[in-house]
């Protein structure tokens, strides 16, 4: 076989998933009208010609079906760059004047290199830059790390690794790396991707045989990102693909930028010489958000809602939602849909109600006992202290603490919370929430370690 013989064997059956994957898409009826009719002519010079047997056929597929098919086949092969449907000579006897050949080519759209790149790589949300992103201690280093790869020239540190729990902003930064790199350079091949997508891909290379096709689709990009690397654990033969893939590209000095929930060295079905690898270069953590950063990104995307949303407001859900970025998002847009619906500013209670479920999720992350057991902790008593009768004021004013903290940091009533410390009064409670107050107020470093108590519960 001739290995242009060998290629067009390769494309044909290309065409077989092709219009298998159509055929899922449209459903039967419309396939067996449209794209069942179609017969695999040629590939010459990464160019595909279908034919189809009248011009009715033939303006109406290339109409409707000729982006579905070409960006199918993209999926399948990246080297497809053009795709033209003819009348076929047999049948076309009846409009042999009007028969379309290979001279209206143009008719199908060409599809350019940076069209290629696209197709494989994911889309880019518009909205994920860095102007948007705000920084705080907690994401910081991330920060400073994606800005400094999108600004450079070189590559600064190979690869940058991103990691941290779900919903804090990985997939946000590695966006607007992109966007940066593309703004500073356009020329530049950046391909987004997840873990997933690459794994489906390869999969798929390797039932139909065209590995070396899959491979030929990253030897030329500038900038790889693989967004979420812990779902290729275990998956052996493709983190094998994936390993060579970036062993290749960092041997030529191309940036990879990878993301995962957790650190190289604690990532789990990983091969341990790709786990040390993946911490080669930069690896930067994002934290969980404390207060402040929380607070910050409310006010930021708050100022892009119509709604109006109170500064108390926005104060109340950083201190209750504590999970994520995600969450905070989510909250917000509810309450400004709400208050849009009603045409008014919407108050506490409203936010209590229209809440509830988020509010009770992040309420659970703490309870008494935890408080407990790290009030105790941290001032050195015994955590029976918490409930026991003594008086003196080192377990007296620990107990105080954290009976503040239960009131603010759980949804337990006053009288609960005087139950689990001993049986006490709720009246006590009250007095040992004021007097923390009191405190807190006067005394710059006992409020100091109030708060390190809050930042390590909530956290
Ligand atoms: P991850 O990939 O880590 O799970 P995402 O990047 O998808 O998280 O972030 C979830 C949502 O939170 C996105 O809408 C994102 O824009 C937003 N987000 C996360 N971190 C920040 C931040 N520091 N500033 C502004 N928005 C953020
Ligand atoms: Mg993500």
């Amino acid at each position: 076989m001739k290995p242009q013989d060998k290629n067009l064997v390769e494309i044909q059956a290309q065409w077989v998933t092709v219009r298998g994957r159509i055929r899922q898409k449209i459903g039967d009826a419309q396939f067996k009208s449209w794209i069942k009719v179609l017969v695999f002519e040629d590939y010459d010079d990464h160019k595909v010609t279908l034919s189809v047997s009248s011009n009715f056929i033939r303006t109406r597929v290339i109409e409707q079906y000729l982006d579905i098919i070409k960006s199918y086949w993209l999926v399948e092969n990246l080297k497809i760059n053009d795709i033209q449907i003819i009348v076929s000579k047999k049948d076309s006897s009846k409009d042999s004047k009007k028969s379309v050949g290979y001279s209206q080519k143009n008719e199908a759209k060409n599809f350019n290199d940076q069209d290629v790149f696209k197709s494989i790589s994911s889309d880019l949300d518009s909205r994920f830059t860095f102007s948007n992103f705000i920084v705080g201690k907690p994401n910081e280093l991330a920060f400073a790390a994606a800005r400094r790869v999108s600004e450079a020239k070189d590559v600064p540190f190979n690869p940058l690794f991103l990691y941290g729990g779900v919903g804090l902003g990985k997939t946000h930064l590695m966006h607007a790396i992109a966007h940066e790199i593309k703004k500073r350079n356009p020329l530049r091949r950046v391909i987004y991707m997840s873990a997933e997508k690459f794994m489906y891909h390869f999969i798929k290379a390797l039932r139909f045989k065209n590995t070396v096709a899959f491979k030929e689709q990253f030897r030329n990009v500038d900038v790889l990102m693989i967004d979420d690397v812990q779902f290729i654990s275990g998956k052996d033969s493709t983190q094998e693909e994936f390993f060579h893939t970036f062993n290749a590209l960092i041997d030529q000095n191309k940036q990879l930028i990878i993301s995962a929930d957790k650190s190289p060295q604690d990532l789990e079905g990983i091969e341990e010489r790709m786990r040390s690898r993946l911490g080669w270069g930069l690896v930067a953590d994002i934290h969980p958000l404390n207060y402040e950063l929380r607070l910050g990104i409310l006010q930021a995307k708050s100022e892009k809602l119509t709604a109006k949303i109170s500064e108390n407001i926005l104060e109340f859900l950083a201190h209750k939602i504590t999970t994520n970025v995600r969450e905070l998002e989510g909250a917000l847009n509810r309450l400004s849909a709400f208050s849009s619906l009603i045409g008014s500013e919407i108050n506490l209670d409203m936010v209590q109600d229209l809440l509830k479920d988020l509010l009770k999720s992040s309420q659970k992350k703490v309870n008494i006992e935890e408080i407990q057991k790290k009030v105790s902790q941290h001032f050195n008593i015994k955590m029976s202290d918490m409930s026991s009768a003594r008086r003196s004021r080192t377990v007296a004013r620990p107990r105080q603490v954290a009976m503040y903290l239960s009131k603010n940091l759980t949804s337990r009533s006053l009288p609960e919370i005087g139950r689990r410390f001993g049986n006490r009064d709720h009246t006590t409670v009250i007095h040992a929430v004021r007097k923390v107050e009191e405190l807190m107020n006067k005394d710059a470093s006992f409020d100091e370690d109030v708060q390190l108590l809050i930042r390590m519960l909530e956290s």
